[in-house]
């Protein structure tokens, strides 16, 4: 199988310019290093009726291209559930009854990192499980046997993170992402990942998932987010910032993209032409404030016309 990079958005909405950036740095890495991309729709949790079209239409209107068909999740149930049973077998599973709410008040275990699960139902006897069944379905954790990890990134170098017995799937039957995400990226033969940073915390139990199951660790790219003018990551609430409400206001798919790539210091124009220029190691390290939106004057029906939004767009 040839090497692949990916982007694998949920499609839980539009896409914003955040996340229009983070796709565009996926493809740029890939296919500057001779890579083919594949899209893969996570579409286990969050899925609303609609998004997926949207979201493909509006990376297509940016110059994201894939290859190959897209992938769904929901198709791959027989795949998470066989490497669930994988390590069933190899005694690193078991059953959790706990609640959030029991979670977080159950006292941590000494030296356990902050966020880690306290491994409340980690040696329940045969009764108690028997018991416990009676009262709330389980979920299925890992049983691990280190408490972190340590992944290389492209832009982050060493990183050393938590690895808890995190769960693989929830107790209403849905798997969980960090199980999801590492069995397709190894069944579809990706071995670079590039996703926003918000995502970096998650990765040494990603790696270490992939090491018990056997399965190569990619080469991990873990980007700046793009944050509104607070500072706070971008969000829907944050005004125009999906390329409809964007073209509503004037600004084409094409302005957009320019300005993402003068984001990133890269020429402007369709996306093949930023190949030969993108550099992973001249990347900015910072995430990107989103210039916004003019308000439109008071007293004014009309947002400004598309000079005055590309304008403002490339400040
Ligand atoms: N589906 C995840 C998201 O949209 C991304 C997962 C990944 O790239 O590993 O946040």
């Amino acid at each position: 199988m040839t090497s692949a990079g990916r982007f694998a958005p949920s499609p839980s909405g539009e896409l914003h310019v955040g996340n229009l950036r983070t796709a565009i740095l996926a493809w740029l890495f890939a296919r500057s290093s001779g890579r083919r991309f594949l899209m893969r729709v996570e579409d286990l949790d969050r899925a609303r009726a609609g998004a997926e079209a949207e979201q493909l239409r509006d990376l297509t209107a940016i110059g994201v291209d894939w290859d190959g068909g897209v992938v769904r999740q929901t198709d791959r149930e027989h795949l998470y559930t066989a490497a669930i049973a994988r390590l069933t077998e190899a005694g690193r599973t078991y059953e959790c009854f706990c609640t959030r709410r029991e979670i977080q008040e159950a006292p941590s275990a000494p030296h356990a990192p902050l966020g880690a699960y306290p491994g409340t139902c980690r040696n329940l006897g045969t009764a108690e499980r028997a018991a416990k069944r009676a009262v709330r379905p389980a979920a299925i954790r890992l049983r691990a046997d280190v408490a972190e990890a340590t992944v290389r990134d492209v832009l982050h170098g060493r990183y050393t993170g938590v690895v808890d017995d995190f769960v693989l799937r929830r107790n209403d039957g849905v798997t969980a992402y960090n199980l999801a995400v590492v069995v397709d990226d190894a069944a579809q033969g990706i071995d670079q990942v590039v996703r926003g940073d918000d995502l970096l915390p998650s990765t040494p139990r990603q790696a270490y998932l992939a090491s018990l199951l056997d399965m190569p660790v990619p080469e991990y790219a873990h980007v700046p987010l793009v944050l509104n003018a607070d500072g706070a990551r971008l969000a829907k609430r944050d005004g125009a910032v999906t390329l409809s409400d964007l073209a509503l206001a004037g600004v084409t798919a094409d302005e957009v993209r320019d300005a993402l790539l003068a984001s990133l210091g890269l020429p402007p124009g369709p996306l093949k032409h930023a190949v030969a220029a993108f550099d992973p190691a001249a990347l900015p390290r910072e995430p990107w404030v989103w210039p916004g939106m003019p308000d439109p004057q008071p007293g004014t029906a009309t947002r400004p016309g598309p000079e005055a939004t590309a304008r403002r767009l490339d400040s």
